[in-house]
């Protein structure tokens, strides 16, 4: 009989991947189903990225690459920190992965022991527990408020750390809140790190160019240079490029980290996708006009979802400074029955009520570690998303 690791047979089927399961099957019997769960962009990837790609193929770039990234995808990546961060790194500094997933993983893997903690700004990237843990490591939560804008508070992380702290995971845009730090906010978390030595920072910043109004995106490590030594910032071009199919993520940070995480790469995947890589170099060094025209539609999309949310009785939703997802509480209508006499006695039940008898589906705040709240990621066209709104509000309605 089958016997899973323990390091797998603790991670539970994510109820993210049960919403999927059930919105295929209601679209298999016909049904209308609006999804608002994944996380990537509807866009496709740009022309010149593709066009890059085939140049790479009809030039024999389909040979094992260099471990963690060709030298022009590195030269690449040193530019785009320079010119959008001011931040220089060498290439030995610098590492590719199979998107930022795997950069995350190889950094988790290369330095945690048994029982090592790593502290996550709660509501997180659920993935975010499920990789320490496969890396033998603890995560451990800390509930940001919503008043405090889903933002890790300075007070809450000092107490949180302990001899074993190995890293602070931060992720400003959050998926899933949208949530951003500001120079403003980011200050204080820096300054309880600079006084614990033992905990460095991986900061990511994968969304980084989906910011909206006007908020200024700082990457953290620009902001305290005496972290550097100690920080791993991790971006890619998955969100930005509309580039999720093709698997490229990157880190930067000091080489001996950056060395330990090639050890890890080399003995999994050897290098990422050669061709991707080739793309990836276009995605950076190319134009960047379209990075631009899709950041204002997503922001014309967060205010139509905002808006459109804060319109219905029972639920409020915070206007979010990135990202593609808002993070809206559904406080206002725990403890009501649905029409067949159900009781919303969770954000789960409620995104089960709107999934199955309104045909929108929508993830649980539970999953991500702070309810009752509801993830919509918006990352939809301008007529389902207004289609959503109206359902979800019809759905509210009619609840007693
Ligand atoms: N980090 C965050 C916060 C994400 O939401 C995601 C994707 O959903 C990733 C990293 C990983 O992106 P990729 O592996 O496609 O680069």
């Amino acid at each position: 009989t089958f016997r899973p690791a323990r390091r797998i047979a603790a991670i539970g089927v994510s109820e993210i991947l049960r919403i999927g399961a059930t919105a295929a099957r209601l679209k298999r019997e016909g049904r209308p189903v609006i999804v608002l769960g994944a996380g990537e962009p509807d866009f496709d990837t740009p022309e010149n990225v593709k066009e890059a790609a085939w140049r790479a193929i009809r030039a024999g770039a389909t040979k094992y690459t260099a471990l963690d990234g060709t030298a022009d995808l590195k030269a690449a990546i040193a530019e785009k920190f320079r010119r959008d961060n001011a931040l220089d790194f060498a290439p030995e500094e610098i590492t590719v992965g199979a998107g930022a997933k795997q950069v995350i993983h190889n950094a988790l893997m290369a330095t945690l022991d048994e029982g090592d903690e790593v502290i996550l700004a709660a509501p997180y990237w659920t993935s975010y527990a499920d990789m320490v843990a496969i890396a033998g490591g603890v995560p451990v939560p800390i509930a940001c408020r919503e008043e405090n804008g889903f933002r890790l508070d300075a007070a809450d992380l000092e107490r949180a750390i302990t001899p074993r702290t190995r890293w602070l995971m931060l992720n400003s845009p959050s998926n899933p809140t949208g949530s951003a730090y500001g120079e403003a906010e980011l200050r204080p978390i820096l300054e309880v790190l600079k006084r614990h030595k033992q905990v460095w920072l991986m900061s990511d910043e994968i969304y980084e160019h989906l910011c909206y109004g006007n908020f200024v995106f700082r990457s953290a490590v620009s902001l305290a240079p005496e972290l550097r030594a100690r920080t791993l910032t991790i971006n890619g071009v998955s969100k930005s490029y509309a580039m999720t199919g093709w698997r490229i993520g990157y880190g930067a940070g000091p080489r001996e980290l950056i060395a330990a995480m090639a050890v890890v790469q080399s003995q999994s995947t050897s290098n990422p996708c050669s061709v991707s890589q080739a793309a990836a170099v276009e995605a950076l060094t190319g134009p960047q006009q379209v990075v631009e025209e899709r950041r204002l539609s997503f922001q014309r999309r967060r205010d139509l979802v905002v808006d459109g949310l804060n319109a219905i009785p029972g639920i409020t939703c915070r206007r979010p400074e990135g990202a593609f997802y808002t993070y809206s509480s559904c406080a206002g209508l725990i403890g009501r029955k649905t029409p067949s006499g159900q009781v919303i006695d969770s954000d789960t039940a409620f995104c089960r009520y709107l999934l199955e008898e309104h045909d929108v589906a929508v993830v649980p705040g539970s999953v991500f570690g702070l309810a009752p709240f509801f993830r919509i990621s918006y990352a939809a066209a301008e007529s389902e998303l207004r289609n959503a709104i109206d359902r979800i509000a019809r759905a509210a309605a009619v609840l007693q």
